[in-house]
């Protein structure tokens, strides 16, 4: 079973009972309590100094770290007053406790959800654990393996990524490809870097699409790159080819001497639906909304073999899984198509920019 630590200087007289049940609830649901900052521990609670919140230096990238504090009343905005918090303490997870309101998530992603105060702390811990748990056990397949083997006929492209580059022009048409948050503007360069390697982010340009070529293999955006100017192969998209899910890794093809960018954190999820779906031509993610979309249960981390299965669920229960819409909980959304321009005329009419990011 994995281990658990409370972490951080944050000894607030106000947490000390919050403190406790929580720390009794993982025990009692088979977790073990490691002391301080040992690398082994899966889950940590970094209890910050909200003045000062000090990141937890994790040993491994697997480590889930959550950012816990707590004050008298709930802000107006919690967002606003708690992302900033969330990226100085480079954690994955946000937790502001208000005693008798409730406790408060934000996530990576921008999302906010709460888990209401019932007036019994062990009741409190319980709901919190049933929240927090799926997150932290949950398992990211962002690693990559390149490989040097592309066609010759396919270093310049082909009618497929052609059609990538127009489809992310259309997302900066629909105002879906802004960086959200100035992320820049709070941290410095060294834990910019450290977020880019622990959210397997390249950078807040959030969404991606891919386009089937073969049986196995598909285009894919590569992470951290200008959706709205998709040309160059290799850097800007990546042929996906396989998936060694022992290594826990996907595996690109791209064309020799160049510096490969990342693939999307979510070519896992990518990968599942067009290996399930073989009329599914063409994904999309967005963070963005369609009204009544069915959505995911958890907010599961992008980029994690749990988020990936929990859509992958949802694709195969629809109608039409090869024409399909998935909500992704406090996050976005996922769009399955025979082909980008059949995706895009389906959602350019209806999706709306903000993403519901509480309940
Ligand atoms: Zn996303």
């Amino acid at each position: 079973m994995s281990d658990i630590a409370f972490w951080g200087p944050g000894d607030d007289p106000a947490l000390a009972g919050f403190k406790e049940a929580l720390r009794t609830e993982w025990l009692r649901r088979g977790y073990e309590f490691v002391e301080g900052s040992d690398p082994s521990a899966a889950c940590v609670f970094n209890f910050v100094n909200p003045d000062d919140p000090k990141p937890f230096r994790r040993r491994q990238r697997s480590t889930y770290v959550i950012a816990v504090h707590t004050v008298p009343e709930a802000p107006a905005d919690v967002l606003r007053h708690e992302y900033p918090m969330l990226v100085r303490a480079l954690a994955n997870l946000s937790m502001l406790v208000v005693p008798g309101d409730a406790c408060y998530f934000v996530t990576p992603e921008q999302g906010v959800y709460s888990v209401a105060d019932p007036g019994d702390i062990d009741e409190w811990a319980r709901a919190l654990f049933d929240r927090i748990e799926p997150l932290a056990t949950s398992r990211l397949v962002i690693d990559n393996r390149f490989d040097t083997d592309l066609e010759p006929e396919l270093w310049d492209g082909d009618e497929l990524t052609e059609a990538l580059y127009r489809a992310g022009r259309r997302l900066d048409k629909l105002g879906l490809l802004p960086a959200p948050f100035p992320l820049e503007e709070i941290v410095g360069p060294d834990d910019l870097r450290w977020i880019k390697l622990v959210y397997g982010i390249g950078g807040l340009s959030y969404g991606n699409m891919s386009a089937r070529k073969d049986d196995r293999r598909y285009w894919m955006s590569a992470s951290g790159v200008d959706k709205s100017n998709l040309r160059e192969i290799g850097r800007d998209i990546l042929m996906v080819k396989d998936y060694d899910a022992e290594a826990g890794r996907m595996i690109l093809s791209v064309p020799p001497g160049i510096d490969p960018r990342r693939a999307s954190v979510d070519a896992i999820e990518h990968w599942m639906i067009y290996q399930e779906h073989p009329e599914v031509g063409a994904i999309v993610h967005v963070h963005a909304w369609i009204p009544g979309v069915q959505a995911t249960e958890f907010n599961y981390p992008c980029g994690t073999a749990e988020l990936a299965g929990a859509v992958a669920d949802i694709i195969r229960e629809a109608s039409e899984p090869g024409r399909c819409v998935v909500g992704l909980k406090n996050h976005g959304l996922t769009i399955t198509g025979p082909s980008l321009d059949d995706i895009f005329e389906r959602i350019e009419p209806v999706i709306e920019v903000q993403v519901p990011m509480t309940a």
